[in-house]
């Protein structure tokens, strides 16, 4: 059966400006990067993408190297446009990113105009689309001058490919680098993707948050969960069948995972308790507290995850007492 979007779509979420643009995004927005690959079912995915997009999630994410393998993600995404989510393409804001190794040889990764220009092509003809909302450098690299790799999303900019541009994990220094030499060409940096939760502050510890709210860069924090640790189901007596750390190629390391993260994990769960929210609300609730952060940009493997995830949207205030709390359980 063809999918129908709910009438209600827009009447819970919450939309914020990325930074000084005129572009709206959920503040819960969802990433196709390990549980949308070749190894989901259309109908598993569609579950849950059209749950998404029936809570108002209009934001999806998406890399060329998402999978695994890599590609499948935006292959997979681009069936469900086909099939189901196409009438609604300009409700939607699909972004993509290169940086990662995607093909073998010296044009397959890093930031060079050879690269991105190629694999934007690619990734527009895996999902079918004419532009994508977002181009990312998905990774700064030091090996190719800024002016090229900006170059590089200038002109996919002026070609009309990419909507708007964004860096991905560009520490300070390189943010306000690749913010100036856009502005010289014409093009605004409309958006950060760096990795932000409780448990990963480097954007406020470097100060990328505060150079991001200074050029008016919107920020999109990914792994906002970290990766899961921020349920608390490590806590609970070890990972139950399925989770990202059972996976054998998983990329949550066992530093993630050390017995001093899953203490302060523990005393967090009690701040969450008494305020009668989940762990991952209340670590959502926290990742978007501040002006700056546009959205927290999550990473589901069943649709009940989402359900508890989007419940953050019934309680995101969090008291002074409540964050004093939350930098205690985490400093201990
Ligand atoms: P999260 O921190 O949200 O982690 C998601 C994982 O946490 C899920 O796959 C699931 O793992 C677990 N989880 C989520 N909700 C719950 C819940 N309610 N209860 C228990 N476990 C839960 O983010 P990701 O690390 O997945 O990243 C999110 C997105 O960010 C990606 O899809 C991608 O779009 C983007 N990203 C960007 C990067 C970049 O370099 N720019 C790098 C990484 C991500 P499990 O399988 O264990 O159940």
């Amino acid at each position: 059966m063809t999918y129908r979007a709910a009438n209600s779509r827009y009447e819970r979420m919450q939309y914020r400006y990325c930074g000084q643009s005129g572009l709206r995004l959920p503040v819960i927005s969802l990433g196709l990067w390990q549980n949308f690959g070749g190894t989901r079912d259309y109908p598993g995915a569609m579950e849950i993408l059209g749950y998404a997009f029936d809570q108002g999630i209009t934001h999806f994410d998406l890399a060329n190297n998402y999978g695994p393998p890599p590609g499948s993600s935006e292959e997979l995404f681009g069936q469900v446009l086909a099939r189901d989510f196409r009438p609604y393409r300009d409700e939607m804001i699909i972004s993509t990113k290169a940086g990662y190794n995607m093909w073998p040889g010296p044009y397959g990764e890093f930031g060079s105009r050879k690269y991105l220009i190629a694999s934007c092509d690619q990734s527009l003809r895996r999902m079918g689309l004419d532009y994508v909302d977002i181009f990312y450098s998905h990774r700064y690299d030091p090996n190719t001058p800024l002016e090229e790799t900006m170059g590089a999303l200038a002109q996919l900019h002026r070609q009309g490919k990419a909507l708007y541009v964004g860096v991905s994990s560009y520490p300070e220094a390189q943010t306000r680098e690749a913010h100036r030499i856009l502005k010289d060409m014409g093009v605004p940096l409309t958006i950060h993707q760096p990795s932000y939760s409780i448990l990963n502050r480097w954007i406020e510890e470097d100060r990328t948050i505060d150079a991001c709210e200074e050029l008016g860069v919107g920020i999109i924090a990914f792994s906002p969960l970290a990766q899961g640790v921020l349920s608390g189901k490590y806590n609970r007596g070890g990972a139950s069948e399925g989770t990202r750390a059972e996976n054998t190629n998983t990329t949550l390391r066992q530093s993630h995972i050390a017995p001093n993260v899953l203490e302060a994990v523990d005393r967090l769960g009690a701040i969450a308790e008494r305020r009668g929210q989940s762990m991952v609300q209340l670590a959502l609730a926290w990742a978007l507290r501040r002006k700056e952060m546009t959205s927290a940009l999550i990473g589901v493997r069943t649709l009940e995850q989402l359900k508890d995830n989007l419940g953050v949207l019934d309680n995101l205030t969090l008291s002074d007492e409540d964050l004093a709390d939350i930098d205690a359980a985490t400093r201990e």
